[in-house]
């Protein structure tokens, strides 16, 4: 059995905090099809995503908005890199935060669109990482208290993974 812990996170705000809509924020290199998927027809739930396309699973293009225009996809091509990523990742947050009153974030991360990653294409490094954790953390300010949530789930480099979930953890703990 395989569980999307993003969705599972999400619902449970829902249901045990009293979260009225929860935004996620995905940017694993790969498009998240299984939770676009779920939320699709659901008002209370945002979705935005950067990814690499086309790459696995296929899915993710911008036209994919969901039945309340409450999907963001900002695919991304292979070889990009930084500047193409911060652009992306600004506009879904922003059109996705927009869109919400009074939210909880939640945010999965993955760090496969790192540079060093063989599973994609894309040329991120850690200061992107700890620039796109602190960039989510403004939005969450301002639109729900701070409130965020982080879903570590993916990248397939070592090296790449451990330095960008430590500037991560570091951006997030303020530094
Ligand atoms: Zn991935």
């Amino acid at each position: 059995m395989l569980f999307n812990s993003a969705a599972v996170a999400a619902r449970h705000a829902q249901a045990a905090y009293g979260a009225e809509r929860v935004a996620i924020v995905d940017f694993d290199v790969h498009h998240g099809n299984g939770t676009q998927d779920i939320f699709w027809d659901d008002a209370s739930v945002l979705y935005g995503s950067t990814h690499e396309m086309p790459l696995y699973p296929g899915t993710g293009a911008l036209s994919e908005r969901g039945e309340h225009d409450q999907i963001v996809n900002c695919p991304l091509r292979a070889g990009d890199g930084g500047e193409a990523f911060r652009e992306a990742l600004g506009a879904a947050s922003c059109r996705v935060l927009r869109r919400s009153a009074r939210i909880s974030s939640s945010f999965r991360r993955a760090f496969d669109a790192h540079r060093l990653d063989p599973l994609a294409n894309l040329n991120l490094v850690e200061a992107d990482y700890a620039w796109a954790t602190r960039r989510l953390m403004a939005a969450a300010d301002k639109s729900c208290n701070g409130r965020v949530v982080s879903l570590l789930e993916g990248g397939y480099d070592l090296d790449g993974l451990s330095r960008s979930a430590a500037a991560h953890v570091a951006a997030l703990m303020g530094a």
